[in-house]
């Protein structure tokens, strides 16, 4: 297996050339990033795109969302296709404002409480807004550690991501580990153009859905998850 480093390091230089280049990747502004990430969780990037300007012009910051209201910001969300979900956002605001005066909070355990934010987006949120090195592993990284390091459980996956930020900017390990899995490293993997195509083992994809009952714990600032695997569905490839 190739070197935490050089591994870290390829993906940096991957990145640099092929990586996406969205607006709030150049930004590292936790509020900015807490409303991006929340979007992305139901919407495609490219869509978020065409609106991130005006979500920001409208609503700079924490306060002023905070003391929005349903209408005002229902033809953003109707547009999204999200209304369902614009009145979450508002209330989120409204506790960051309340419970820790309109800083976003910059711990996990403190993000975690918050209605509305689970793992990905509280470690999205430390990661790329506070600039805490936090594993942010979603489902297309967890394909590639699957097939890169043999590893399907989300727990691992985080060990090994953290070996990565111990050589490399973590900023840019995690939206490479997140690029190579939504571009490449897909279902079909385009291997001839992934940066690891010399040294990954390209283990079979192994397709299981762990029905976890997962619980999250909390040590020293670092998140444990505690993943069950109930049942092993499928196995493709
Ligand atoms: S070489 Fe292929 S299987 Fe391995 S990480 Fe790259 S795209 Fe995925």
């Amino acid at each position: 297996m190739l070197s935490a480093e050089i591994t870290a390091k390829r993906l940096e230089e991957w990145l640099a050339k092929h990586g996406r280049r969205f607006p709030w990747r150049r930004v590292k502004d936790p509020y900015r990033i807490m409303v991006v990430e929340f979007l992305l969780q139901r919407t495609r990037a490219e869509t978020i795109e065409r609106v991130y300007d005006e979500v920001f012009r409208r609503f700079p910051d924490v306060e002023s969302l905070a003391t929005a209201e349903i209408t005002d910001i229902k033809d953003i969300f109707s547009r999204l296709g999200l209304l369902y979900r614009a009145m979450r956002l508002i209330n989120i605001a409204r506790d960051v404002l309340k419970n820790y005066g309109g800083y976003i909070p910059s711990t996990i355990e403190e993000l975690l409480r918050l209605k509305g934010i689970g793992v990905y987006m509280a470690s999205a949120i430390l990661n790329f807004g506070h600039g805490i090195p936090t594993p942010v592993v979603d489902k297309n990284v967890m394909r590639v550690a699957n097939r890169l390091w043999g590893e399907t459980r989300e727990s691992n996956i985080r060990k090994f991501i953290e070996e990565l930020y111990k050589h490399s900017n973590h900023r840019a390990v995690a939206y490479a580990l997140i690029d190579l899995g939504s571009l490449i490293c897909r279902e079909k993997p385009r291997c001839s153009e992934c940066p690891l195509n010399d040294v990954c083992p390209k283990l079979p994809l192994l397709k299981e859905k762990w029905r976890m009952q997962r619980k999250v714990i909390i040590v020293g600032g670092k998140v444990i998850l505690k993943e069950q695997p109930v049942t092993r569905i499928c196995k493709i490839k």
